[in-house]
């Protein structure tokens, strides 16, 4: 991409979204088209062509999405599905009528088989049945990283496809009903330390693991593929290490500073048992993270709190 390339950055409100716009100006891109979803909803066919039509953009990185913690993609299933997949089949469909040069679309690690063999490599991808409680949002998913694919083989487009693992960082969601584990906790702790709580409820058993990437290094990762990389493998982006849910909750109490207990609410569901990328490939395409766990955590807790 050169630097006056018209690029069009779907969902740049949102944490992924927003860590692209930062990258992006801080890079000397200067041409970027941004929606909010007032002025533009992605989920109507008629406003995304018109938009295409009147903006044509050369580059698209499709960084909308309805997306959310364990809770709410078990609760809001029939949403998850309907809109991730009309929000996709527009920005996609209208990217390839508009003759877009490339386009980047997110995905997810989510969207692997629920005990897919560990680290995940790519071509893990439909060899088995998936985590029932975020089921909607992995099948509107996968059929994003299809329509990519056959769009290349059918019509000869460059759409790529990522998968990063769990992401945090700024402008991440803290309402704990909706909220991913690494953002509530913070909340969680940060308000148990202020009010003196004796006791942090943190969900399910302690023992999933999962990997985290600061959305900055996602960022980066996505720059890179999309200056560098074409091809139909949905590249992993993660850190490839991983830890427990215990050892994340007590790794942010630490950083928070909170004196008391942690009390595991065994209601709540557990999720997949372990979700780490193997990130060979993209290590192999020339990308590594740069920010450790710990540092990022505290820059954000700095930051938000
Ligand atoms: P997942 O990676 O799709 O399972 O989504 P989450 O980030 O929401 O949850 C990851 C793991 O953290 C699950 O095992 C949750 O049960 C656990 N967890 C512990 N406390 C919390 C919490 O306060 N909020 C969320 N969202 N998850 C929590």
């Amino acid at each position: 991409m050169n630097k006056n390339a018209k690029i069009y950055v779907a969902g740049h409100r949102g944490m992924v979204g927003s860590a692209l716009m930062r990258l992006l100006k801080m890079q000397g891109y200067d041409n970027l088209i941004t929606r909010t979803s007032v002025e533009l909803d992605l989920r109507d066919q008629a406003q995304v062509e018109d938009f295409f039509k009147e903006t044509q953009p050369e580059y698209v990185f499709m960084a909308a999405a309805k997306v959310g913690g364990i809770e709410a993609n078990n609760t809001y299933r029939a949403d998850f599905l309907y809109d991730n997949l009309q929000l996709q089949n527009n920005v996609i469909h209208q990217s390839y009528k508009q003759g877009v040069k490339k386009l980047l679309f997110l995905a997810s690690s989510c969207i692997y088989p629920k005990l897919a063999p560990q680290p995940i490599k790519e071509e893990y991808l439909l060899t088995g049945p998936l985590e029932p409680t975020n089921e909607p949002y992995a099948i509107a998913k996968i059929a994003g990283v299809k329509l990519c694919e056959n769009y290349n083989r059918q019509y000869g487009c460059n759409f790529i496809s990522v998968m990063p693992t769990n992401l945090y960082g700024p402008n991440d969601n803290y309402d704990l009903q909706t909220a991913h584990v690494l953002p509530a906790l913070l909340r969680k702790f940060h308000e148990a330390k202020i009010n003196k709580q004796d006791t942090v409820e943190v969900w399910g058993t302690g023992t999933p693991k999962r990997e985290f990437l600061h959305v900055d290094d996602l960022a980066t990762a996505c720059m890179h593929l999309m200056n560098t990389y074409q091809g139909n493998v949905s590249v992993n982006i993660g850190t490839g290490a991983d830890l427990t849910i215990k050892e994340l909750a007590n790794t942010i109490k630490e950083i928070v500073g909170y004196k008391g207990d942690i009390r595991w609410n065994t209601n709540k569901p557990d999720g997949t048992p372990r979700k780490l990328l193997d990130v060979s490939l993209i290590h192999s395409l020339g990308w590594r993270h740069s920010i450790a766990l710990e540092e990022g955590i505290q820059s954000v807790y700095k930051d938000k709190f």
